[in-house]
């Protein structure tokens, strides 16, 4: 069964900056098509649970408190791009918005809730390296498209 790297707290795993998850309510329609690996790079990478809410601020990365954890942003998205060079995963579903894994939306460096088109720290080092990112938002769609039947049925 193919795999596929996702983040942790989209499997329900509490992983979140105030410790709790993201939990999407399409895993199980998941599980049925491929193995799924989760991975929470902010974890990995060294930041503890439950942390500082944290933002991208061009290269770096910083906590509300002013804490530059770039290096630890950085650590987490080489480790996800080894486990995926490791295991043969081409695909990574990761959650929106977040500094680390937000695929097509950040929020702008200012903790005012503001969001910009932008990517996480992990996404952008994934996508560098070829791997493909979508984002939870995009589930149902990327399903469709693996399971051709269900598309002729919804039209
Ligand atoms: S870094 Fe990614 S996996 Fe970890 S809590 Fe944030 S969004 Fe979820």
């Amino acid at each position: 069964m193919e795999k596929i790297l996702i983040s942790a707290c989209l499997v329900g795993d509490n992983v979140k900056y105030d410790g709790t998850n993201n939990k999407s309510s399409l895993i199980d329609e998941l599980l049925k098509d491929f193995e799924l690996i989760p991975f929470c790079p902010e974890v990995e990478g060294g930041l503890s649970i439950p942390r500082d809410k944290s933002e991208r601020l061009g290269e770096r990365v910083v906590s509300e408190k002013g804490r530059d954890v770039t290096r630890q942003f950085s650590f987490g998205a080489e480790m996800a791009y080894n486990i995926c060079l490791y295991l043969g995963i081409k695909v990574a579903i990761l959650k929106e918005t977040s500094p680390s894994c937000g695929v097509h939306e950040i929020y702008d460096g200012r903790f005012t809730h503001r969001k910009i088109k932008g990517r996480g720290y992990t996404t952008e080092y994934l996508e560098q390296k070829g791997i493909k990112v979508i984002s939870e938002n995009e589930i149902e769609d990327f399903l469709k498209e693996i399971r051709p039947e269900e598309k002729e049925e919804s039209k």
